[in-house]
């Protein structure tokens, strides 16, 4: 141990991810294995401005694993932003006499634990949203959840589909990164899918439709991210006026599509978490003591290629930004050519992924 730790905090911040419990509950346990003791921060960066911690023992994460949502609360808080509220963040942590926090949320929360880095409170950040929209793992707490979540959804939308005839447009959340919305496109059978990562062509998707629906097809399902609020519910007004007047010129009425909008919205984030969900919270959280123990701050935890591992938390900032085409000037500055060179080459993987199996998708959509 780097530094002699005898108390940590751990909080959960930001938008909250199925897993996020199992999260707190490994973190408590790892750190009262070594010998540390844990205050639960209740609702997020917030309860750290009004004092409200409680003292975690192991009893109080029993029987936590599997819950939904988080039991410490999130919120979002805009006051931690700013310096008097950060503040008197440092100053209830002083009081409670913390050595170090552990953070689980995405990357707002995860700019918050940097900047709590910064004013000496060693830091570290374990990824939970449901978005998967980290670039620099691969996979984050309540990711698995939320896709489980939609294709049951979905798998029910599609039964009255296909009684029906109709088509649905579902949009799901996912707005900077497509993981959760083309997953769950393949894992459904739909029709078709909207990321931000790959070009859509409406046209095609219009005339996929018309195509299948002659070839004697009944239920379609598009899921779109909703990093496109607007597209669904004007699509589906093409796709229904489209087909109806199609109907109307070809005299057939078993043409008209009759066509349906869905927003899943904060649905996703609800329910159990799963199998997957519950065992990488507890490897990333249990990971997150050790790292914290170790005298490391200013990172968060990743699983990379199926490894749990580290990563700067500023440089996955800067690379998430890369992918999101969100970069601001200057951000770059601080890094070498081959650092940058390193996050083009990572960024480029990804989105070839992408584009392989959007691609595929397709092929296995007609
Ligand atoms: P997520 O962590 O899911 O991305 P948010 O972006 O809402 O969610 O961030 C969660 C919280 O993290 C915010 O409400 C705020 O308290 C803190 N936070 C976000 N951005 C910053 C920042 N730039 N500096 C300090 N704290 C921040």
């Amino acid at each position: 141990m780097a530094q002699k730790f005898r108390k940590i905090a751990v909080l959960t911040s930001g938008g909250d991810a199925p897993g996020m419990s199992a999260a707190v509950r490994a973190v408590t346990r790892a750190a009262l294995a070594k010998g540390v003791e844990v205050m639960g921060v209740k609702g997020g960066y917030r309860g750290l401005l009004y004092d409200e911690l409680v003292p975690l023992t192991s009893l109080d994460v029993s029987n936590k694993i599997f819950l939904s949502g988080t039991f410490l609360y999130s919120d979002r808080c805009d006051k931690f932003k700013e310096e008097e509220g950060m503040q008197k963040a440092i100053e209830t942590l002083k009081k409670h006499e913390i050595d170090g926090v552990i953070a689980i949320g995405g990357d707002g929360t995860f700019r918050g634990a940097t900047d709590l880095s910064i004013r000496g409170i060693p830091t570290i950040g374990v990824p939970g949203t449901i978005d998967n929209d980290i670039t620099a793992t691969d996979n984050t707490i309540g990711f698995n959840t939320a896709m489980q979540t939609v294709v049951e959804n979905v798998d029910r939308l599609r039964d009255t589909c296909e009684s029906h005839a109709r088509c649905n447009i579902v949009e799901v959340m996912g707005r900077g990164a497509g993981d959760i919305t083309i997953n769950t496109a393949i894992a459904t059978g739909a029709v078709d899918c909207v990321i931000p990562e790959c070009p859509f062509d409406e046209d095609a998707c219009v005339e996929k439709i018309i195509r299948l629906r002659r070839a004697g097809k009944r239920s379609f399902l598009i899921i779109v991210s909703e990093a496109f609020p607007e597209l669904g519910e004007a699509l589906k007004k093409r796709i229904d006026s489209t087909t109806k007047a199609l109907a109307i010129e070809e005299d057939d009425d078993r043409l008209w599509v009759e066509t349906k909008f869905c927003r899943m919205a904060h649905i996703v984030r609800g329910g159990t978490p799963t199998l997957g969900d519950r065992v990488l919270a507890t490897k990333m959280g249990a990971y997150a003591v050790d790292l914290l123990l170790d005298g490391k701050s200013d990172l968060i935890v990743i699983e990379k290629n199926g490894e749990i591992t580290s990563a700067d938390i500023r440089y996955t900032q800067v690379l998430d930004r890369m992918y999101k085409g969100t970069l601001k000037e200057g951000m770059l500055d601080n890094y070498s050519a081959d650092q940058i060179a390193a996050m083009e080459a990572e960024i480029a993987i990804k989105k070839e992924q992408f584009a392989k199996t959007y691609a595929m998708f397709q092929m296995l959509s007609e």
